[in-house]
């Protein structure tokens, strides 16, 4: 049995369903991670696992025992806010000692679960400061260590990186990661930044509108996601309108043959969707290669277009290309990554070029 079981939970607000019939399994050491964007029952859920709120409907189960009716001092579940929530009138090590100390733990071993947990966040040398002489990164250590000194079997995370700036964010992620595999604790973090999640997460479960979409493996809902609202929200993605045509010659039987509207003919992963099927045919920018109006294309997925603008980014640059005539224009981004030295723009804009990508690339969504 998982560590934290959570079935058909739902919870309403007035008329508004917060959590529709919710059930996830949360594996024991694991970095999990609720995704979606702002609104969509994450924080509701996280409240629910911490006690601070109960469901209307479902259940919730930590290693087997039901949950309800557990205030939250009595479960094995810390969270650390984004806002820090730290005691200004505290030093570090008071803020971190305050879980122990509430749970009548004896001076000897308070001491000690204290040190060991700042070494563990390795703010060691910052025990006798207080919150206002911290960083904000070393008062977001504090709060971690202040979650994990009572040892929790899971350790909520209520984007706890989004008060921070870029760089900072992508360090505390590297501690995150690290921190997480050193204390083995579960994880369930709480984010609406897909790449943070990516990044961070053994699974992730994306949700929108109080229901579950997809749980899955980072790489999993990144190259295989399940339906439109994924594809649309992890990564980026070229949506084009399609139609199934009849299966052509016989070695492109295991490919689906699609036309894209306005466009023309293309070959894409996927077999057994019936002829005058309609949908969507989505490819993500960094598999669209664009190559000049004289280059033969080795690649049979290939149409002309015209750059109309462009967006340089330093590692990569986005062209936004122009497909089709007058009247059925598409626009589609192309991602190149600029992996030379040296050179950063190889088309401009108004320059004809044409696109191309491989018939194992892109996704149809039925409608
Ligand atoms: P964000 O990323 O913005 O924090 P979220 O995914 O965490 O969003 P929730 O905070 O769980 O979303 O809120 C889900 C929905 O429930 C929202 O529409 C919110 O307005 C509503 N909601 C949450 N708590 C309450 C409450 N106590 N009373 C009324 N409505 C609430």
């Amino acid at each position: 049995m998982a560590l934290l079981e959570i079935r058909d939970v739902s919870r309403r607000f007035g008329d508004l369903l917060a959590l529709d019939q919710v059930s996830l399994s949360i594996e024991a050491g694991e970095f999990f991670t609720l995704l979606g964007p702002s609104g969509c029952g994450k924080t509701t859920l996280l409240r629910l696992i911490a006690g601070f709120d109960e469901p209307d409907a479902g259940s919730l189960w930590l290693d087997g025992a039901p949950l309800a009716g557990i205030p939250p001092e009595r479960r094995p579940v810390h969270t650390v806010f984004q806002s820090y929530a730290l005691f200004p009138h505290m030093t570090v090590a008071q803020n971190v000692a305050f879980p122990l100390r509430m749970a009548g733990a004896m001076p000897d071993e308070l001491r000690e679960r204290v040190r060991a947990t700042l070494a563990q966040v390795h703010l060691e040398d910052k025990d006798r400061a207080y919150p206002h002489e911290l960083s904000g990164g070393q008062k977001q250590r504090v709060a971690l260590a202040r979650g994990l000194v009572g040892k929790p079997r899971v350790l909520l995370l209520d984007e706890p990186l989004g008060a921070l700036d870029a760089k900072l964010r992508l360090e505390m992620q590297i501690e995150l990661i690290r921190l997480q595999r050193e204390v083995g604790v579960t994880f369930v973090f709480v984010t609406h930044a897909q790449v943070e999640a990516l990044a961070l997460s053994h699974r992730i479960a994306v949700m929108n509108a109080g229901r579950i979409e997809q749980v899955d493996e980072p790489d999993r809902l990144y190259t295989a996601p399940a339906n439109r609202f994924v594809t649309d929200f992890i990564g980026t993605s070229n949506f084009m309108a399609a139609e199934v045509l009849p299966a052509g010659r016989s070695q492109d039987r295991d490919q689906l043959h699609l036309k894209l509207c306005g466009l023309g003919e293309i070959l894409a992963p996927g077999m057994g969707i019936a002829a005058g099927t309609h949908g969507s045919f989505a490819i993500r920018p960094e598999h669209v290669r664009v190559i000049g109006p004289d280059h033969v294309p080795e690649l049979r997925n290939h149409f002309s277009g015209r750059v109309r603008e462009l967006l340089y980014r330093g590692d990569v640059t986005v062209y936004r290309i122009q497909l089709g005539d007058n009247g059925t224009e598409k626009t589609i981004e192309a991602l190149m990554a600029n992996s030379a030295p040296g050179r950063a723009r190889f088309f401009e804009p108004g320059q004809t070029v044409q696109v191309c990508w491989r018939q194992d690339a892109g996704l149809f969504l039925h409608e």
